[in-house]
């Protein structure tokens, strides 16, 4: 069964469901079907003989009798005179109804003898009679001059079993018709159904082959769960084409960054291995270890950036306010620029956020403001708890960013030229903008060059204090 292709299987399957479900109907219209007709049989019996119960009379001497048409018959038994009506039937619904004085017919056929099964008024019994099964109904004619005299009604019992065979055939006649129906239904249903699938696994294959992640599948199934498969693949190629892309950028900007300090470092080790006088030789020598400080601490910053994905991230309730103080008074000790900070923090705003990324985000937008704002500027620190969203706005009046630069900021290693003279390897806005994704935050810049920029980080407020 396991290499069958699904359709098949599932042909199969109706097809035997079919067929069983058809035998077990087919017993159970031969079941009640049999109760049925027996019911009717029994029924008819009662009411043949109970219909010509009224058709006998009986005379005690010949002058008192008269027939009331020439069809009516005449019988003498045991010295009463017996007049039967024309009436009487005899045969009725394959009942046989015969008259009886003691155990002698006087009228009708002796199917079942009255010497060997005897009457009794006590509803249907049931004779074997030369191995056939009779039903018997009997019942006595209570009129005056008529002791025993009784009317028995017989019918064989597997007629009643002969009509349910004959319902049974008609039925076996349509199983066929029923089943091919089933099997067609079941083709055409998982044809349907399955020929979707079959599509996006031709789809997937390509793709694999092709080994192009831009490709898309097509939308080809009408039912709902189709459509969900076929756009949860899109979503997954989606995400893989963007991480393949993202890890082929950060591959080339990091081999771009790495190559200006390496080459630098090749130049001044050359120039060291031919140089005789010491002092040049300790020149390049310093050149050769401030550039190799320089790629280490390059290399870290990458390291931490790709962990971002893979770290596990430890989510808490934090007293964002005191956070955002305490880390906008620790990067004030570190200013050499005379800097004014002016801090607007409103207390008890608390996030849900890990609080080593958190704080990274906060100190990276502070430092920042530090570094690219100009002696004696102001910087200004405020949070708020603006209807349920957390709002952390960073803002400086110094260099400000140009508008060109300002859609490229939050790229890897992405520098203006005016900011050449600060330290940095243009990851930290990466960074601000990864973590702010994590959190289901957003970070928006609004800046004027030349007149400084306001950095606004944006959370929801997380409800539950905790502390
Ligand atoms: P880095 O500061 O190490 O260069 P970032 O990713 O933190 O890297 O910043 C990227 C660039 O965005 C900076 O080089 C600078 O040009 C610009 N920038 C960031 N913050 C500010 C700011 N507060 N004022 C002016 N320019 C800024």
């Amino acid at each position: 069964m396991k290499s069958y292709s699904l359709k098949t299987k599932i042909t199969l399957w109706v097809s035997v469901l079919v067929i069983i479900i058809s035998f077990l109907s087919a017993l159970s219209v031969l079941y009640f079907s049999n109760n049925i007709t027996q019911g009717v049989i029994k029924r008819n019996l009662i009411s043949a003989v109970e219909s010509n119960i009224n058709e006998i009379e009986i005379f005690d001497n010949k002058k008192t009798l008269h027939l009331d048409d020439e069809f009516d018959i005449f019988v003498k038994s045991n010295n009463k005179y017996i007049v039967i009506d024309d009436d009487f039937i005899k045969e009725v619904n394959n009942v046989n109804i015969s008259l009886y004085d003691d155990n002698d017919v006087v009228y009708g056929e002796n199917l079942v003898s009255a010497q060997e099964h005897p009457y009794s008024d006590s509803g249907i019994k049931e004779f074997v009679v030369d191995d056939k099964q009779y039903f018997v109904y009997d019942k006595p004619i209570n009129t005056e001059g008529a002791e025993n005299l009784w009317l028995r009604g017989t019918i064989q019992k597997d007629i009643g079993f002969s009509q349910t065979i004959s319902a049974l055939q008609s039925f076996v006649l349509f199983v066929p018709l029923i089943v091919l129906i089933a099997v067609l239904g079941a083709i055409l249903l998982s044809s349907r159904s399955l020929n979707p699938i079959e599509k996006i696994s031709e789809s997937a294959q390509e793709i694999r082959h092709g080994n192009d992640l831009s490709k898309r599948i097509e939308q080809s199934g009408n039912t709902r769960e189709i459509t969900i498969l076929t756009d949860s693949f899109n979503g997954m190629l989606e995400r893989l084409e963007t991480s393949f892309e993202r890890e082929r950028r950060f591959n080339s900007d990091v081999s771009h960054e790495l190559r200006t300090p390496l080459s630098v470092i090749l130049t001044a080790g050359e120039l060291a291995s031919q140089e005789d006088d010491l002092q040049q030789y300790k020149e390049s020598m310093e050149i050769i270890l401030r550039q190799g400080n320089k790629m280490s601490k390059m290399i870290n910053s990458m390291l931490e950036y790709s962990r971002l994905d893979t770290q596990n991230l430890c989510f808490e309730g934090i007293d964002f306010s005191s956070l955002v103080s305490a880390l906008a008074k620790d990067i004030e000790l570190t200013d050499t620029k005379s800097i004014k900070l002016l801090c607007d923090i409103q207390d008890d705003v608390f996030v849900f956020a890990d609080r080593e990324l958190i704080s990274r985000l906060v100190s990276n937008l502070i430092t920042n403001a530090f570094k690219y704002t100009k002696q004696n500027g102001s910087i200004s620190v405020s949070l708020k708890n603006n209807n349920g969203i957390c709002e952390l706005s960073v803002k400086d009046d110094g260099i400000g960013i140009s508008k060109k630069d300002i859609e490229k900021i939050f790229n890897m290693f992405y520098r203006s030229d005016t900011s050449r003279n600060e330290p940095g390897f243009g990851l930290g806005l990466s960074f601000v903008k990864k973590i702010a994704a994590i959190h289901g935050g957003t970070i928006e810049v609004i800046s004027t060059e030349g007149v400084g920029s306001e950095f606004i980080y944006k959370q929801k407020i997380f409800k539950n204090k905790l502390f």
